[in-house]
């Protein structure tokens, strides 16, 4: 018997932005495959995804990852909630793209997602000054040294951990404004990218804590003239990534714009307050796709064109997004190879 601590983590019913949470359950083995792994139950009652006189919420391990916070067997568990009939709860949006993930399993869609966030030191953003502003934005995106950037050693941390844990980590850098940064996960399948940024977002909280930092995902933490927080979403095909992928990225891109105000609706709150049109986006009342553009809703890399096939990356989600919502809308929209128009 070796008694290993695993981390349940899931995803708590919080409108209009969904929380994470997490427990952990000391278990008697060493965990060879999530089948292995108990199911288990919360007091929904506290997250906002049960009433108080009937509050049990059931917890099913479906993905698990090293543990680089405790390190040796230990593990992170990411669960699917269900309600406590075994239906799954309204605030399980993994279970959708599950299903459309096994539909479209053929084309082989692969997603980056490049997630922006923005570190706080109380109520400022790490390393800004206590009244006052820091100097306007224009120096700090991949900047280096003290008087550019803030934060890099958490940054560094997390990424560490990160592989540690098996997470498809592709990299990080500093933002456009101080204290803003990004890590990207990818380019995998739709539930891989979904549960590692998951993963990937409670490591950066849980490490923020070793330094009284924490991370935001608001898509606008401060008005004004400073960017605001995206996760640009990268995806492709087999047939897109294959020679004249290019057609089907266009394609794909006319289909996004027939759906423009359905997949704003999942790609998280608040988002207004950042598709200003302003600070490399699109309007959030516009639809548009280009050729390097960082101006447009759908952005088709210079390399895609040059190489005549590739990817497309969608730059309207939101920071505070849920990747379970946004991988399912886009394959949704993309792989439905039915006409749009009839
Ligand atoms: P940007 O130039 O927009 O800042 P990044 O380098 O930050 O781009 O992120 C691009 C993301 O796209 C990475 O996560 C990368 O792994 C992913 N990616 C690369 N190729 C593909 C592909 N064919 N399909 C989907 N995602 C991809
Ligand atoms: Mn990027
Ligand atoms: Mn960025
Ligand atoms: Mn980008």
């Amino acid at each position: 018997m070796e008694r290993v601590m695993a981390e349940y983590i899931w995803i708590d019913g919080h409108k209009p932005t969904a929380k994470l949470r997490s427990k952990t359950k000391v278990l008697d083995n060493k965990i060879e495959d999530v089948s292995d792994l108990p199911d288990w139950g919360f007091d929904g009652s506290s997250t906002q995804q049960a009433e108080g006189h009937f509050s049990d919420c059931l917890l099913k391990p479906v993905y698990f990852l090293k543990d680089p916070i405790r390190g040796g067997n230990n593990i992170l568990v990411m669960c699917e909630v269900f309600n406590s009939d075994g239906s799954v709860h309204t605030s399980n949006k993994r279970a959708a793209l599950r299903e459309i993930a096994e539909k479209y399993k053929d084309e082989d869609a692969w997603f980056g997602i490049e997630q922006e966030y923005t570190f706080f030191d109380g109520v400022k953003p790490l390393g800004w000054p206590d009244n006052g502003f820091p100097a306007p934005q224009g120096g700090y995106y991949c900047g280096v040294g003290s008087d550019e950037v803030y934060g890099r050693e958490i940054v560094e941390h997390h990424m560490k951990a990160c592989l540690f844990a098996g997470i498809n980590i592709s990299g990080i850098n500093a933002e456009v404004m101080p204290g803003q940064w990004e890590f990207q996960v990818g380019p995998c399948g739709p539930l891989d990218v979904s549960d590692q940024l998951w993963i990937a977002r409670w490591l950066l909280y849980r490490i923020g804590e070793e330094y009284g930092v924490s991370a935001t995902l608001d898509p606008k933490p401060v008005k004004g003239d400073w960017n605001g927080a995206g996760a640009h979403t990268n995806f492709s095909t087999k047939e897109m990534r294959d020679a004249g992928g290019l057609q089907a990225i266009e394609e794909a891109c006319k289909r996004l714009g027939k759906k423009h105000k359905e997949h704003i609706a999942v790609y998280g709150s608040n988002n207004e307050e950042r598709l200003t049109g302003l600070h490399e986006t699109c309007s959030i009342d516009e639809f548009r796709y280009g050729n390097s553009d960082r101006g447009a809703s759908i952005r088709i890399p210079m390399q895609t064109y040059t190489d005549g096939c590739g990817y497309l990356e969608d730059r309207r989600p939101s920071a505070n997004m849920d990747p379970y919502a946004v991988c399912t809308a886009l394959m949704d929209t993309i792989c439905n190879k039915v006409p749009a128009e009839v």
